[in-house]
């Protein structure tokens, strides 16, 4: 049985990865949230500790206090906006590639995939699990396929055990993510999709609103075959 280590935000993309995972029968050994002083961090971890709980997976909080120290943009430094509302236009690549930058945070998918290896190389743990999409990969290049092939040529170096990265969603778009997502029985209630944290997810944020497209077309997806 392989083993892995999930990289859980309480995201729709790690959330459904976490579930994927454990229907493909693979043992998770832990889920990993990290607080690098993102303005969701409190609800990311209280949605992530429920949702491993529900698995039935051991949960843990890796604390980045350097990586909050070096942010700059405006999902961590509150000096800056997050974009929402007609400030995002999640199918204009253009205006998309100007908000990623609004919230870019220095080389976070490859800290935490790093972070996530060394915990599996500890660990003896076979597999790091993130959430990529492809729908995101156009503007978030961390998100890609080719990002992750290159991060298992790494870990080939880096880590002893030879860990590898898998992902479930890489191929897949926000509303076959969310169509997977219910066919594994996530609980979608328990899913925090947004930048800020307030009391309920602000639907204005460009995650917020990706949520809702893939929560919207999702009901026909299964008929039509196609988002
Ligand atoms: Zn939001």
């Amino acid at each position: 049985m392989k083993t892995a280590i999930v990289l859980l935000s309480s995201g729709l993309d790690s959330t459904v990865n976490l579930f994927a995972a454990l229907k493909n029968g693979v043992k998770v050994v832990r889920a990993l949230t990290f607080d690098y002083g993102q303005r969701a961090a409190r609800n990311e971890i209280a949605h992530s500790e429920r949702l491993a709980q529900i698995a039935s997976v051991a949960h843990e909080v890796v604390a980045l206090p350097w990586l909050k120290a070096i942010t700059r943009t405006s999902l961590v430094n509150t000096d800056g906006d997050v974009p929402t509302g007609a400030a995002v236009a999640i199918d204009d690549l253009e205006t998309s590639s100007a908000t990623a930058r609004a919230v870019w945070v220095p080389n976070r998918n490859g800290v935490f995939l790093n972070v996530g290896a060394a915990f599996a190389d500890s660990l003896k743990v076979d597999l790091v699990v993130p959430g990529f999409n492809a729908e995101e990969a156009a503007t978030f290049p961390d998100n890609s396929a080719d990002f992750l092939a290159s991060l298992n040529h790494s870990f080939s170096f880096s880590t002893s055990h030879q860990v590898k990265v898998h992902c479930y969603t890489t191929e897949l778009r926000k509303p076959e993510i969310y169509q997977l997502g219910l066919d594994l029985g996530v609980p979608m209630d328990l899913v925090w999709p947004c930048y800020f944290a307030g009391e309920r997810p602000c639907g204005q944020c460009e995650s917020c609103q990706r949520f809702l497209r893939a929560k919207a077309a999702s009901g026909a997806f299964g008929a039509s075959g196609a988002c």
